[in-house]
């Protein structure tokens, strides 16, 4: 599913470090493939905190001045894939208000919230003008309408919620951090030379030098002060629900989530997909980067050559000038070329990690072709995306869902294989390492693959349903 598919944002949050934004910097560096549309950072100390933030990548956004600037022990940070609220400057995170009973607040967050649109209304209704379309400004106009102490806010507001967040907030010298009450996006802990490091992966912990403590638990609100750490539950009914595409596809190799390794995850699924699904040929090859780990699986359980068949040009910057229809026909290709001397004349099974909208599998089939292939066996290492997603993932319609309109068979012929076959869900869940329950407490979400939809949904799937043709 190469490029098809986005995930809404990566957080990551440091405690008590005397170079908070420059950890801060390096850790959304390392969740830079969580969002590359726009990045921010919010520091401080207590009362006035500071911002900076901008559109484009972090290489791009901050230097040393700009770190220099953002001072303090404490530090928010944020990486943004625009799903809910669109694009553009006033929606890259963290959210920065002002004099928020005393000191400033900064929020950002990953995830989605179902409800968004039901709050928004009932709080303008009330009076709240929202600066930007994101719904991550909903907490902030939640907490300022609440009572009491600021953790009793939050929790009340927490309570209103619906939907996949992991929320990190900045109060004058306080910290929060929260996680959704089904634990759809991760969030995890680390301590670095008495500092609290805060990341969406154990990737962006170990680039810090961070070691890891523990996750943040589905329904846990963490305030972390001079004081110390404290936990509170703001969920009492609460269910475990990781979404299996950070497994699948959105995060790094070198992450643990919830305890199970990525890549590890991936290669399981590869030897499970391999055991269901065989067929004769000659080299596995998986599409970079995130089916490079199943190729390898599916290799070491059936014995075939693992080859290196696609090669990523990795330099693609945002301003690069892509080639017009045109050039395109005449074959110049710049995000995946086929590595014709190992894959021409060979039969081949391509694993990929999902299939989304086809249109990518189709080009990617045929490009092995052109590059002599005799034959291109494609296995796909997720089962059949049949659900949109309405937790931060931009797959939000049934139209855009390929396998929500054509059988296996079917997709077959679109995407021009000589065959394809999907994992089950029940192999995906044992790869992942969940021992192969299905239902609701399988500790997975897996709603995108059977519609089991781990919260209510409010309009959002009214909306996915008047939309499929
Ligand atoms: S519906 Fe699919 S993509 Fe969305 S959170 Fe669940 S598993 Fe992840």
């Amino acid at each position: 599913m190469f490029g098809e598919l986005h995930e809404e944002c990566g957080v990551f949050a440091v405690y008590n470090h005397p170079q908070a934004s420059h950890l801060t910097y390096y850790g959304l560096h390392s969740l830079q493939h969580r969002g590359q549309e726009g990045t921010g950072i919010i520091s401080g100390d207590e009362g006035e905190l500071n911002l900076h933030k901008g559109e484009g990548l972090v290489s791009e956004i901050y230097n040393d001045h700009v770190l220099q600037h953002l001072a303090g022990r404490n530090a928010i940070g944020h990486v943004r894939y625009a799903t809910a609220g669109g694009a553009g400057y006033n929606n890259v995170q963290p959210l920065l208000f002002q004099r928020f009973t005393g000191s400033d607040l900064g929020i950002a967050h990953n995830g989605n919230i179902v409800n968004a649109h039901e709050l928004k209304c009932h709080l303008e209704q009330q009076g709240s003008i929202f600066q930007a379309t994101s719904d991550t400004e909903i907490l902030a106009h939640l907490l300022f309408r609440g009572q009491g102490t600021m953790i009793q806010r939050l929790c009340e507001s927490l309570q209103l919620l619906e939907g996949a967040f992991a929320f990190v907030i900045l109060h004058g010298d306080t910290l929060y951090v929260a996680r959704d009450r089904h634990g759809l996006r991760p969030l995890s802990i680390g301590m670095l030379n008495g500092a609290y490091i805060f990341a969406s992966e154990t990737c962006a912990l170990d680039i810090v030098g961070a070691t890891f403590i523990r996750d943040v638990l589905p329904g846990e609100v963490i305030t972390v002060n001079h004081e110390g750490l404290n936990s509170v539950a703001y969920a009492q009914q609460t269910t475990h629900a990781m979404c299996s595409m950070e497994y699948i596809y959105f995060s790094r190799p070198d992450s643990d989530i919830e305890g199970i390794n990525v890549h590890r995850a991936r290669r399981n699924t590869g030897h499970i997909l391999a055991a269901e699904s065989p067929v004769e040929a000659d080299i596995v090859i998986g599409v970079p980067d995130s089916s490079i780990s199943a190729a390898i699986g599916y290799s070491e359980v059936s014995g075939i050559p693992y080859e290196i068949g696609l090669v990523k040009n990795r330099y693609i910057g945002r301003t690069f000038i892509q080639p017009t229809q045109e050039l395109r026909e005449q074959g110049v290709k710049m995000k995946l070329s086929a590595v014709r001397s190992i894959v021409a004349g060979k039969r081949v099974i391509m694993i990929d990690d999902s299939i989304v909208r086809g249109t990518t599998s189709k080009r990617i089939v045929r490009m092995l072709k052109e590059a002599g292939a005799t034959e291109v066996h494609v296995r796909i290492a997720a089962p059949a995306i049949k659900y949109p997603c309405f937790y931060g993932v931009d797959m939000s319609t049934f139209d855009e869902l390929i396998s929500s309109r054509l059988d296996e068979t079917q997709l077959a012929t679109y995407i021009e294989a000589d065959s394809l076959a999907f994992i089950s869900l029940a192999g995906l869940l044992r790869g992942i390492g969940r021992s192969g329950n299905l239902g609701k407490n399988c500790g997975q979400c897996t709603a995108c693959f059977n519609g089991d939809f781990p919260t209510n949904l409010y309009e959002s799937y009214d909306a996915a349903n008047r939309e499929k043709k």
